[in-house]
């Protein structure tokens, strides 16, 4: 039995498809096409808006004004009733417009003012909106529930329409005509730096849904039933087969299979189908019906969600379609693949030895697409709105993840300097990897400690890549962040004994589980905090939570039998914290060797230093520490309170600097006169200008990414530790708000390689 919006809307569907096929303009036939949709619906009046960028909306089309200008040809995302709709996409019902807070009064809304009621509803493709129809009437309380999904379901049809090639045309000249550019540097927020120059790959696994109703129900259920399968059974095999090895990224896409394979969202489906929708349409109501629930929650987990649930749907459709098999077909060799969002399972889809980089008009650092291409060594942009339409297949993409610019259809000259810029990449590559057998010492002969920081297990290859002296810091909240469920003993032991055997002899320090602030556990709901920074994170929920503290060091512990175990705890504050997390390791050691358990030849604990206060008592805590790490990250936006992820303020403050030096410098020293191992493993570490002002300051040991390390070590080798020393003693005089010129200018002068 189908449902009755669905009824009518059948009908009304099979008139704006008719007027859609005829010959007449599109101006012409959008005009016909409101009409029927106002007439069938019996509204006074109709119009439809379509995004034209990620700020504006333009009219496209209006019937039952009384003039063509008694509607703003240009409407912002938020204004008036239209606006509100585009921004929230979502559907408005309003029985008085006149009493409606938002109402836009300008003054070509004047002849508007015998309408009353109103349902504004989002026309959606891909989880976008590309558009608001609208409909008016002059008596108050008009519309009800019914009505507006009877809209939603036209809209779906106006979708199928405004996606079409000869819409699509007339759109863009419209647009054109009316003087919005197009952009050619497009700004974004980089989720992962780096280079990339291809030609885009709009990553659209799907054409908008075509059949909305179907008659035979029967044989949309069977559809549904093959397509699921068929989907599910090549996941299976794509998933079995990838050589992305074992870890978080198993995880990641195991998460993904098990969604493809959910009963809530298969079930939802098949009422879909049932209540008369076609099984693509059906797929695409059972999505949007979830984006409605979930899409205003404040549970960051199950807003994440939605971006599986909308990969699995895409996937899904394209098997009903039978469009996945044309989606791995793409000629360049350097491809760069455009998303509105995307899950990790469709990234690799492609082949990612030709991906140069990801865009993403949606997007977060810890999407699990955005960490998987991370790992993967791709640069990612995100959060440029509107780019997914804006860019077409084929057209060259240049992505600088550096300064996060994406440059469509470069210049010849923009080209020819990306194109140059990756040569001298790829030619420094080659420099650096050649250094990978020469000792990390200075000009004169100091051996400088380089060590690696690692988190995902992509990043144990540099372990051996670069020739390093081991892992200075291994965050460990990595994996349990990329796992979807809190990683029992077991499972942590099989990561911490993977990373200890790929070192051999190598130090490894592992860092105690540092969550909270920007590294959120996507099984763990956070109260809102003001401030998460300065909140509950990092050593103070693991004392707080003590058993999950514990159930880490045991894992440290085991993992480590009979070998070298140094555990640092994070975000310490004073002694008295400090103490509490070690004796509780200490507690846990005496335990394993009570019960006659396998234990580390030798325990080394150590804190890190990032919070300021700590600093002031290093006196009573460095007797009582084996070594100590300086998390320069956290430490700076403690010192300069200044936000480390705010990227207002992300230029504000330079680490290059008096106060900040002299900081690190007092850290340096009480360690040096303390006699306790130091290093730094913060960001600083693995940016040759600010690693040899550290270099400079007295620090020996520094831990860097791994893509960074060949440019430290290069630094190291070309710097002279005494010369560099007196100069930083010059330089902390400085009153000035950076001394970065002034340390460039001097690598410059002496010969200090610094790319
Ligand atoms: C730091 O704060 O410098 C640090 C190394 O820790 P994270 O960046 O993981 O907070
Ligand atoms: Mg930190």
């Amino acid at each position: 039995m189908r449902s009755p919006a669905i009824r009518e809307a059948l009908g009304i569907l099979n008139q704006l498809r008719q007027i859609m096929s005829g010959a007449e303009a599109v101006p012409e036939k959008m005009q016909r096409v409101l009409e029927t949709i106002a007439v069938k619906m019996q509204a006074d009046a109709a119009c439809c808006y379509v995004t034209a960028d990620d700020n504006y909306l333009e009219l496209f089309a209006a019937y039952g004004f009384r003039q063509p200008s008694g509607r703003p040809l240009r409407l912002r995302y938020n204004e008036g009733l239209i606006g509100e709709v585009a921004e929230n996409r979502r559907s408005l019902l309003v029985d008085n417009i006149w009493l409606y807070p938002k109402v836009s009064f300008r003054p070509e809304l004047a002849e508007e003012k015998d309408f009353h009621s109103f349902i504004g509803v989002p026309v959606l493709q891909w989880n976008r909106t590309v558009g608001v129809l609208a409909l008016y009437n002059t008596e108050e309380g008009a519309r009800t529930e019914t009505d507006v999904e009877l809209l939603e379901t036209i809209a779906m049809v106006l979708a199928e329409i405004l996606s079409s090639e000869e819409v699509g045309r007339y759109k863009k000249s419209l647009i054109k005509a009316r003087g919005v550019a197009a952009r050619e540097r497009i700004k974004g927020v980089s989720l992962n730096k780096g280079y990339g120059l291809g030609k885009a790959v709009v990553h659209r696994r799907r054409q908008s849904v075509t059949s909305i109703f179907a008659e035979d129900r029967e044989k949309e259920l069977r559809r549904l039933e093959i397509a699921h399968q068929q989907m599910n059974e090549d996941l299976d095999a794509k998933f079995n087969a990838t050589k992305l090895g074992l870890g978080e990224h198993a995880d990641i896409l195991e998460a993904y299979r098990m969604f493809a394979k959910d009963k809530g969202w298969y079930g939802k489906i098949v009422d879909n189908i049932n209540s008369g929708l076609a099984a693509e349409a059906a797929v695409e109501r059972a999505f949007e019906d979830m984006w409605n629930r979930l899409s205003a929650s404040s549970d960051r987990y199950l807003r994440e969600r939605l971006h599986d649930l909308r990969d699995v749907s895409d996937r899904l459709q394209s098997y009903l379609s039978g469009d996945y098999k044309r989606a791995a077909q793409i000629e360049a060799d350097d491809i760069v693949v455009v998303a509105q969002t995307m899950g990790p399972a469709e990234l690799m889809d492609y082949d990612y030895t030709r991906i140069r980089g990801l865009i993403l008009e949606d997007g977060t650092p810890t999407m699990h697409v955005a960490i998987v291409a991370k790992a993967l060594n791709i640069p990612v942009l995100a959060k440029i709105k509107g780019i997914f339409g804006e860019i077409q297949n084929g057209q060259t993409v240049a992505l600088d993840g550096n300064e996060g610019f994406v440059y469509v259809n470069p210049s010849p000259q923009i080209e020819a300097d990306f194109r140059k810029r990756l040569a001298e990449r790829e030619e420094l590559q080659k420099k650096l990897a050649s250094l990978r057998n020469l000792p990390a010492r200075t000009l004169d002969g100091k051996d400088i400690g380089l060590y690696v920081n690692v988190g995902l297990p992509m990043d144990f290859d540099y372990i051996e890549s670069t020739g390093c002296a081991g892992v200075g810091l291994y965050r460990t909240e990595i994996p349990f962040m990329t796992s979807e469920t809190m990683p029992d003993v077991e499972k942590q032991v099989s990561y911490y004994k993977e990373l200890i055997d790929r070192c051999g002899d190598k130090k490894v320090i592992f860092r105690s589980l540092d969550v909270g602030s920007d590294k959120l556990l996507p099984y763990w709901a956070y109260a809102g905090e003001a401030n998460p920074a300065i909140g509950w994170r990092s050593i103070r929920i693991t004392l707080d939570r003590r058993a999950i503290l514990r159930k880490q060091i045991k894992a440290f512990l085991l993992s480590a039998a009979g070998r070298e175990l140094n555990v640092m705890f994070p975000m310490i504050a004073d002694l008295a914290e400090f103490e509490d997390a070690k004796e509780t390791l200490m507690i846990e050691l005496e335990k394993d060797r009570a019960r006659g358990l396998p234990v580390p030849r030798k325990v080394n604990v150590g804190l890190m230093i990032e919070v300021p206060s700590v600093i002031f008592q290093l006196d009573d805590i460095l007797p009582k520490a084996d070594f100590i790490s300086v998390g320069t990250n956290d430490l700076a936006q403690f010192v300069f309170a200044c936000d480390r992820g705010n990227p207002k303020l992300a230029e504000r403050y330079d680490v290059l600097s008096a106060p900040f030096l002299q900081v690190m410098k007092t850290i340096a020293d009480k360690a040096a006169a303390a006699g306790v191992y130091c290093s730094v493993c913060g960001e600083m570490a693995s940016n040759p200008i600010e690693a040899l002002a550290l270099i400079g300051l007295g620090y020996r040991n520094l831990s860097s990414t791994g893509a960074a390390f060949g440019r430290v070590k290069s630094m190291v080798r070309s710097v002279n530790t005494e010369e560099i020393a007196d100069y930083m003693r010059l330089l902390l005089k400085s009153t000035r708000d950076t001394l970065r010129p002034q340390l460039i200018a001097y690598a410059y002068d002496h010969g200090i390689e610094i790319y």
